[in-house]
């Protein structure tokens, strides 16, 4: 028996493995697909959060020339932003799994029993395995853990992306672009639909990565209209794609609601609804709260006879205590602001947070404020916005005041 059986060899599931492992814990593995195989997706952060975890060493890429676009020209962000290295920072964990001993198992997760003393987690196969605790960072639709009946539909981050080379930079060279939000390239009666913005950078070697994105909408806009839209932007700046060496089908689950913090499977990356649902990043947050984690699960496991109910009762109140969940609820309801604005009052509102001070707006995506420098960061925002934002703003305070109250009481 292990001390923790971690399901799911994702970013979540690799680097919470090697930190129980860095904490003397024995520590197995299960997950449905080869941990060495590449990841999928494309990581983005910002650099001087990986700097803070001394983990700069994982930039693949850099940029300096960071800007949004919000139709009044380049607003400079003035803030260095990164691509994730996948390879190596994949391959790092996995030696760290290796020193520490931890065996990955190869197998989809079909259900979990727990007793006094431990978990067993059996898979499609029939085999079992039995743990102290069970962690489940299987991705945003978790094999185990358990949330709360949703009501109103989820709302997701859709993107299409391309990395190839084109008849003409499709950006400024050198630039990373975090949100270029204008429509002019829509024909008028488009411009109502749901906003996209596009993300994009230049990796170097005339090749750059260009995503058109829905920041979120319930239901996702689909990748036929991201696609479209991709190409109309390109072709209304006169630019052909030339080669495509990767497509990029993005589409995550952005408001996914708190797991049940009374089980007895623990969460961890989106498993545990940990995307930031204002913004969709995640990859910091986990980085920063796995070692806490970590720790947690070790000191609680250190009694010998606490049962996973126990053991998880207290992971859980390490990962969402009361005052993140306060943050989480006041950042769910900036997500419905942002889903309720149009591209113009998006446009005006996102001026006026990349001009808020430096450290309030990354303090804001990387939600490493205290609930009152978030609100103080808030109001300063409504004070500096156009009336038409901070009617928007108001009249949401009407339509999901629930969140609010969260905020107060979760
Ligand atoms: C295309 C894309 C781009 C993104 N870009 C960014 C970004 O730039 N920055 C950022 O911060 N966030 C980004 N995100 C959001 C988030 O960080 C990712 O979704 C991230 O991959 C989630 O990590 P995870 O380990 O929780 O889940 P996943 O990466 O989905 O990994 C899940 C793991 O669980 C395994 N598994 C699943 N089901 C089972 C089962 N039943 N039994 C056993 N194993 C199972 C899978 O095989 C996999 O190994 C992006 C998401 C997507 C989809």
């Amino acid at each position: 028996m292990s001390d923790v059986l971690v399901i799911g060899a994702g970013p979540a599931g690799l680097s919470l493995a090697a930190a129980l492992g860095q904490r003397g814990l024995k520590v197995a593995g299960l997950t449905a697909t080869d941990p060495a195989k590449p990841w999928p997706n494309t990581y983005g952060i910002w650099a001087d959060e990986l700097e803070a975890l001394g983990m700069s060493e994982f930039l693949g890429h850099r940029w300096q020339n960071t800007v949004a676009h919000m139709g009044q020209g380049p607003l400079p962000l003035r803030r260095d932003y990164g691509l994730i290295d996948r390879e190596k920072l994949q391959g790092h964990w996995l030696s760290q799994s290796q020193g520490h001993g931890i065996v990955w198992h190869h197998g989809k997760v079909a259900g979990v029993s727990h007793s006094s003393r431990r978990s067993e987690v059996t898979d499609k196969s029939g085999k079992t395995y039995s743990a102290r605790l069970v962690i489940d960072a299987s991705g945003h639709n978790p094999a185990l853990v358990k949330r709360p009946v949703v009501t109103k539909p989820i709302a997701y981050q859709a993107a299409y992306g391309i990395v190839g080379r084109f008849s003409a930079p499709p950006i400024s060279p050198g630039q990373m672009v975090l949100m270029d939000y204008r429509d002019d390239y829509l024909p008028a009666p488009e411009r109502a639909l749901p906003p996209t913005f596009l993300y994009a950078m230049d990796l170097g070697d005339d090749v750059y990565f260009i995503e058109e994105t829905s920041l979120a909408h319930a239901p996702a806009i689909g990748f036929d209209t991201l696609e479209r839209r991709l190409h109309q932007r390109l072709a209304h700046r006169g630019v052909t794609v030339t080669d495509t060496f990767h497509t990029e089908r993005c589409l995550f689950p952005m408001n996914m609601p708190i797991p049940d913090l009374n089980q007895s499977v623990v969460g961890f990356g989106g498993a545990a609804s940990m995307v930031h649902p204002a913004t969709g990043y995640m990859l910091g947050a986990m980085l920063r709260r796995g070692p806490d984690l970590a720790r947690a699960i070790a000191l609680a496991l250190e009694a010998p006879n606490t049962s996973p109910e126990q053991v998880a009762q207290t992971a859980w109140q390490a990962l969402w205590p009361v005052e993140r969940l306060r943050k989480h609820y006041l950042y769910t309801f900036g997500l419905e602001n942002l889903m309720a604005f149009d591209t113009r009052n998006l446009q005006q509102f996102l001026t006026a947070f990349f001009e808020l001070d430096k450290p309030q707006w990354s303090g804001f995506l990387a939600d490493t404020m205290a609930l009152p420098e978030i609100v103080q960061a808030m109001l300063g925002l409504f004070g500096q916005t156009s009336n038409s934002v901070r009617w928007g703003l108001m009249s949401s305070v009407v339509s999901h005041g629930n969140l609010l109250r969260r905020t107060l009481t979760p």
